[in-house]
């Protein structure tokens, strides 16, 4: 079914009198939501206007040289059903709540400390917020339970996994040039050392923040805060003593936890989770992960560079579940290769402690029939939001079945003086879309119009070879039905690749059959968390498969593969041979 629509110019801030510059689409055009429709710009900025629907033009409203404002009519289109673009409004609790949301910003009773915004968590969400409506002028309060900012990401996430992830790489680089004639011999490996470099990269960076922190005169309070009601939070100290803060508008950047599998022996030692990994007790000798997505397989890759055998337990059919599969396909090649044992579709129904180990007993394709003795065992099954820990309710935000805060584009709860933004408020649960729409709620509460439009927000995980992906991916092309065709550079033809010895890569793009138009990337290889953000940069200026082929990248490197990709898409490249088309 179809329906003819009026599509506008939407809120595009306090400009007026914007000049078309462009008219991207013609009467009869298909077009895809978020699809750019006509380019304005005004004496700051141009910025795209994209299709709220899918649909096919009916009939243009303006023309170039047009000036408009925000509800300027563009076009009448015949929309798809069923097609508005997801936005990121807040389901079920937010609107169905019953109870009308708390207005009343003034603390009830006596504060220790009053403030005009209050950050809940000091994690990369939660000191960024704070930074930045610091400098917007705002007197902020950031609480947080531990004495050093920089929550998961810093403590134990990104920054000292990533700093294991390149002592294994080192390892292996080293290994594997053996073959090259370059043998180093076995690694001895210091543990302590290993361990007390990463805790300094840590400690850099969170000394770091802390100076950041004064420098801005953000007053940090530490210990566990909760709600007690829509304008104060109580923080509770190690001392058990309480520091009720007032507010006026609140950022709940809280963040997730270790999701847990009930039933497991979670008093024993040896069963860890990526806490546990990265606080890098011993080398065990057979470790199992349980979890193949990326952060179990990211500790995997460390312990198998230290010398520990690896198994790895999925429930899914694939590793990486929301990768399309032939990017996974060389990760599970190699790891196949070095790993003890790979399960997929399996899952871990028992595991036992005792004396000499920890016995997992799996079920799934393949599973052994016998429990299996393990040195360690490391639980990397997910995480889960901390929404349900903060006494929300006495605030009357609305915290949905699975812990996460529910927020409008503006990272806005149901009761608009206070925001949620990181791991607590959605998936994807990661550092760089933390930080991002830290930055929306500062500057909204600031009173700026700001308001999270990413188009994607990209996944990396760090392994060997790493995978990286932005925008659509095959997978959900496929399931959505959205058109699209795709190249893909196989890193075989790469010479930086070959030279580096590690050819199993490829660099896939996939791109809208009409326009040419970038929708979405992957690649699989050395460095392929660097290279994406190139492909993220064309994602968001719309840039076409001739832009990207047009563009000169420096040779040898790894970046050329985007553009040979692009060159197949174009049919341009001469790094491969396409046999002509009859
Ligand atoms: C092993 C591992 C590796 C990862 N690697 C990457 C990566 O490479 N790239 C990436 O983008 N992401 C990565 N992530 C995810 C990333 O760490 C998180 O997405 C990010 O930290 C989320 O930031 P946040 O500010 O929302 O929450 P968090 O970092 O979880 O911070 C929340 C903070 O709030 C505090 N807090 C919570 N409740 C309270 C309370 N009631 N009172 C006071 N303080 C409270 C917590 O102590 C914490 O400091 C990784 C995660 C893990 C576990």
């Amino acid at each position: 079914m179809t329906q003819i629509i009026e599509v506008g110019v939407p809120d595009i801030g306090d400009f007026k009198d914007v000049e078309v510059i462009e008219v991207l689409v013609k009467p009869g055009d298909r077009v895809e939501a978020e699809s750019s429709l006509v380019t304005l710009e005004s004496d700051k900025a141009s910025m795209e206007i994209p299709s709220p629907r899918a649909g096919m033009v009916r009939e243009l409203r303006i023309k170039v040289g047009d000036k408009v404002a925000e509800g300027s009519l563009i076009l009448m289109l015949e929309a798809d059903e069923a097609t508005a673009v997801p936005q990121k409004v807040p389901p079920e609790p937010f609107a169905a709540a019953a109870a009308p949301a708390p207005t009343a910003k003034s603390p009830a009773g006596a504060v220790d400390v009053q403030t005009e915004v209050l950050v809940l968590g000091g994690g990369p969400g939660g000191y960024t917020a704070a930074f930045r409506a610091a400098d917007l002028g705002k007197k902020v309060v950031l609480v947080e339970r531990y004495p050093n900012l920089g929550g998961v990401c810093l403590n134990v996430g990104c920054i000292p996994s990533k700093a294991l992830l390149h002592a294994a790489r080192v390892i292996t680089e080293a290994e594997e040039m053996a073959a090259h004639g370059i043998a180093f011999g076995k690694p001895a490996v210091d543990i302590g050392k290993l361990r007390g470099w990463k805790e300094a990269v840590i400690g850099r960076l969170t000394k770091g923040l802390a100076g950041l922190a004064k420098q801005r005169k953000v007053q940090v309070v530490q210990g566990v805060g909760r709600f007690e009601s829509a304008g104060t939070i109580a923080v509770t100290g190690t001392d058990g003593k309480a520091t009720r803060v007032g507010f006026e508008a609140c950022i709940i950047a809280a963040g997730s936890s270790v999701a847990r599998i009930p039933g497991f022996p979670y008093d024993d030692p040896r069963l860890i989770d990526s806490t546990g990994a990265l606080a890098l007790a011993d080398i065990p000798q057979r470790l199992l992960v349980i979890g193949g997505g990326i952060i179990g397989l990211e500790m995997a890759c460390v312990y198998d560079a230290l010398g520990s055998k690896v198994t790895v337990v999925e429930l899914m059919n694939q590793l990486i579940p929301g990768a399309d599969a032939d990017l996974v396909k060389p990760l599970a090649k190699r790891i196949e290769r070095r790993y003890e044992k790979i399960y997929l579709g399996t899952k871990v129904t028992k595991l036992e402690a005792k004396p000499d180990g920890l016995y997992a007993t799996l079920e799934g394709e393949g599973a052994p029939g016998m429990a299996e003795r393990y040195d360690r065992v490391l639980l990397a099954a997910g995480r889960r939001p901390n929404g349900r820990e903060i006494a929300a309710e006495k605030a009357g935000v609305a915290v949905d079945e699975r812990g996460f805060i529910p927020v409008d584009a503006q990272q806005r709860t149901r009761v608009p003086h206070i925001y949620a933004i990181g791991d607590v408020c959605g998936e994807p649960m990661l550092a760089h879309k933390a930080t991002h729409e830290a930055k929306v709620a500062a500057e909204v509460i600031a009173g700026h119009k700001a308001a999270f439009d990413a188009m994607t927000i990209p996944s990396v995980a760090y392994t060997d070879p790493e995978l990286a992906w932005m925008g659509l991916t095959e997978t959900e092309a496929k399931k959505q039905g959205v058109a699209y065709e795709k190249a893909s550079f196989p890193w075989a033809a790469s010479g930086r690749a070959l030279s580096i010895g590690r050819d199993e890569g490829a660099t896939k793009l996939l791109y809208d059959p009409g326009t040419r138009r970038i929708l979405g990337a992957g690649i699989v290889g050395v460095n392929a968390g660097e290279l994406i953000a190139e492909l993220v940069l064309a994602l968001e200026l719309g840039a076409d498969m001739e832009d990207i082929g047009l563009t000169i990248h420096p040779h040898p490197t790894l970046s050329e593969t985007s553009n040979f990709a692009a060159e197949l898409a174009q049919g341009t490249i001469t790094d491969l041979y396409l046999p002509k088309k009859k």
